[in-house]
């Protein structure tokens, strides 16, 4: 007796291998049927005896291929027919293609194998793939996924590889970037100028070149990177110089987990992350005194660290003997990272010394992933190469919206039955460049995304580029959503939960609903709606954007509300700044001129980095808090500081005045800055607590969401998941998203998707 089912896989399962890998479980089996693309996923059927079937169907996940992500498979009983074979039925132009697209991914075990062979036909070939591994998201130009549709069209297969290509058993099946040297792209080095260099071995040359001290870029996946050598101290304060980044730290690619865990502390989660296909930078701590240029990450106890991903990385570091090459972006501070060669030599030449590059054209830029592991589990911080355009799955179906996102570290999201794409890291779009970047990703994932958005999300923040662009569209009803609302719902989207929550939404700016500056806000929320439950109480930022880059005004600000101007004037911080600027700052406050009020929850970690002498102005974004955890150490202090919890209305305002009472104290006794640090995170997290059991007692929630910038400070995070944890709370936190502004897409996308749904 045969039985015969129809079988229904949805996900990402094409242009991954999943066709033949099915074909092979299938014919070693003898089973009978087919397989073929359908606008959801794939469709089989097969035939056979029943235990065979069911063998057959325990299996398909379970063997998946790497990149295939299955999220649904349906099976069903049809009528037998006369097949006696297992096929492929191969995608005809018009037939439904599926949107789901896989992301970019890491050479896989396999290639590199062949890569490294010397009989391999490959060997040392820079472009090796197969459906297991290599570009997939940065070559599509339109879909379906197809070898017409990537920047590979120009390049026509040789027969060896268009064999390989036809041949269901070979693991290059449909590999649409399948390639060889015979037939496919291939490497050039080129000087300073932009010149190609006559040489026979451009890799080789290029090591060369990093091995005396040069910066070399180097065309990878989603862009260019700038290269030098991190353990020479020249070359990289030479690359800082270069690329005016002043002290913002650089990510390392170091050869292998060996070489990551010489470094830094690597524990198992953190290992996982480093292996993964995607290949995120990973911040690690490092360990001291490692033999890495200082100027790699000054400050800073962590360490961005990443390992190969392209075959061309692995060439690199193959016999060249680096430890560790810093990585960075190839662009001028916050612009968009490069992505043509003759963009790159344009706007690169004064940066790299020389330029190792490709003819395999990136379609659209990608920068790297990072991520580290907090409270034992992973958490993005920037989700982009290797994660898009996997979908976040959301709980529910909702309408088409597009959202736009915020103003730094922006990305975009569009959602399509329970699917929400976030967009790979666009960048601050105050910067031009970026802001083109914006509108192309706009169109761009549209268009593969096959998404006709019914309304635009953006943020209530009115000079906002991305709020003025939702703006400007006609034709679509534009949802305005509110900052913190949004870091609020991106975290219940990501964790499933619906109805109330008790929201602690943590960053540096975000435009409140009563015009002024948020980001120290609880709020009971759900998706259509909040209630601004307890915040950080108002302070003056004196001179406004200059508050945010001077860290020292947030410390006059805070001090002045409490204690007043004479008492500034008398302080050890008053010493470094010039009586006639420190009148002039209480002016400003005084008349509220260019002094806009802000609950920053950032403006607040300023204020304590500049008092305690961590930093009293900065060079990136939240590079005083960021110090000011550093700072803690390897303290152990369990003191805490004191807060203040005043009933306002219906709400609660979290004062400060005990708090800079007792930091004085400590500063005028010369505590340890480590200790005062600690107190400081201790306090906040106390209070924060108390805070979250008010609300309980008037709410009854228990569900606590942690969202928001400030929450990407490890200390204060694993604190404060810690102390709810054990006062019984239920936490939710972000992992596959960023927590900071990176996320905020999602959140404005589910509140505009269910505001739409409310009002039908
Ligand atoms: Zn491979
Ligand atoms: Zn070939
Ligand atoms: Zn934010």
């Amino acid at each position: 007796m045969l039985v015969r089912k129809a079988i229904e896989v949805s996900g990402i399962v094409q242009g991954v291998g999943f066709r033949p890998y099915i074909y092979r479980l299938a014919s070693e089996r003898q089973l009978a049927g087919c397989i073929y693309n359908t606008a959801a996923g794939v469709s089989i059927e097969v035939q056979g005896a029943p235990a065979v079937v069911e063998d057959f169907l325990a299996r398909v996940p379970a063997g998946a291929p790497p990149l295939a992500r299955i999220t649904s498979i349906k099976v069903r009983e049809v009528p037998c027919n006369g097949d006696r074979e297992f096929r492929i039925v191969t995608t005809h132009r018009g037939e439904p293609v599926q949107t789901l697209i896989s992301p970019d991914v890491a050479v896989c075990a396999d290639c590199l194998r062949e890569m490294f062979d010397p009989a391999d036909r490959r060997y040392r070939y820079p472009f090796i793939n197969c459906t297991n591994c290599g570009p997939r998201f940065t070559i599509v130009r339109n879909i379906p996924y197809d070898r017409p549709f990537t920047s590979m069209s120009v390049f026509p297969m040789c027969p060896p590889c268009q064999a390989e290509y036809e041949d269901p058993s070979n693991r290059r099946f449909h590999a649409q970037p399948n390639a060889c040297r015979a037939c496919g792209p291939h490497v050039e080095l080129w000087d300073g100028e932009g010149k190609r260099m006559d040489v026979a071995d451009p890799i080789a040359e290029a090591i060369s070149l990093l091995q005396v001290g040069q910066v070399v870029a180097i065309k990878g996946l989603g862009g260019f990177h700038l290269a030098c050598d991190a353990r020479n101290p020249e070359a990289v304060r030479i690359l800082r110089d270069r690329k005016r980044r002043v002290e913002k730290p650089f990510a390392v690619m170091v050869p292998d987990l060996a070489a990551v865990e010489r470094f830094c502390e690597v524990d198992d989660a953190a290992r996982q992350l480093l292996l993964s296909l995607q290949r995120p930078i990973v911040l690690l701590r490092r360990h001291d005194g490692t033999a890495m240029a200082d100027d790699v990450a000054p400050f800073n106890r962590y360490l961005g660290v990443f390992l190969p991903y392209t075959p061309l990385h692995y060439l690199l570091f193959s016999g060249a003997g680096f430890a560790a090459l810093a990585m960075t972006s190839a662009n001028l501070s916050e612009e968009p990272i490069c992505i043509a060669n003759d963009e790159a030599v344009e706007r690169l030449q004064r940066l790299a010394d020389g330029f190792l590059v490709h003819n395999r054209d990136i379609l659209l830029r990608c920068d790297d992933s990072v991520a580290r592991v907090s409270a034992g589990r992973p958490r993005q911080l920037r989700r982009s190469r290797g994660f898009v355009p996997v979908p976040v799955f959301v709980r529910d179906e909702v309408p088409s919206v597009l959202a736009v996102g915020g103003e730094l570290k922006n990305t975009i999201c569009l959602t399509k039955g329970c699917h929400a794409f976030l967009s790979q890291h666009i960048g601050d779009l105050e910067n031009a460049e970026s802001y083109g970047f914006f509108e192309e990703a706009i169109e761009h994932l549209q268009r593969i995304l096959e998404i006709r958005p019914v309304a635009i999300a953006y943020d209530l923040h009115p000079n906002y580029f991305s709020t003025r662009w939702a703006l400007a569209q006609s034709g679509l009803p534009q949802i305005g959503v509110q900052h913190h609302h949004a870091h609020i719902a991106s975290c219940m989207a990501e964790n499933h939960l619906e109805g109330r929550v008790i929201g602690f939404a943590l960053d540096g700016t975000g435009y409140g609903t009563d015009g002024r500056i948020w980001g120290g806000e609880v709020l009971l929320a759900d998706y259509c709606a909040f209630e601004r439950a307890a915040h950080l109480a108002y302070v003056p930022m004196p001179g406004g954007e200059a508050a945010i880059r001077e860290p020292w005004r947030m410390a006059v600000s805070y001090l002045t509300r409490h204690f007043g101007c004479d008492f500034v004037r008398e302080t050890p911080l008053a010493r470094d700044i010039p009586p006639k600027n420190l009148n002039v700052l209480f002016r400003m406050m005084e008349q509220g001129i260019n002094s806009p009020l802000t609950s920053s929850c950032g403006r607040l970690f300023d204020a304590v980095a500049a008092l305690t002498g961590v930093r009293t102005q900065v060079n990136y974004e939240a590079q005083a808090a960021i110090e000011l955890e550093m700072a803690i150490g390897n303290s152990t202090d369990e003191g805490a500081y004191p807060f203040d919890l005043v009933a306002e209305n219906n709400s609660w305002i979290i004062d400060t005045r005990s708090l800079f009472e007792a930091l004085l104290q400590d500063i005028a006794r010369a505590v340890p800055v480590g200790d005062m640090s600690r107190r400081f995170h201790n306090g906040l997290a106390n209070v924060l607590v108390e805070v979250a059991e008010r609300l309980r007692d008037r709410t009854s929630l228990e569900r606590v969401c942690l969202s928001g910038g400030s929450f990407q400070n490890v200390y204060l995070f694993e604190k404060l998941c810690d102390r709810m944890g054990k006062t019984s709370f239920q936490v939710f936190a972000h992992s596959e998203v960023p927590a900071g502004d990176g996320g905020l897409s999602l959140g404005q996308a589910m509140v505009a998707a269910h505001k739409l749904q409310e009002t039908g």
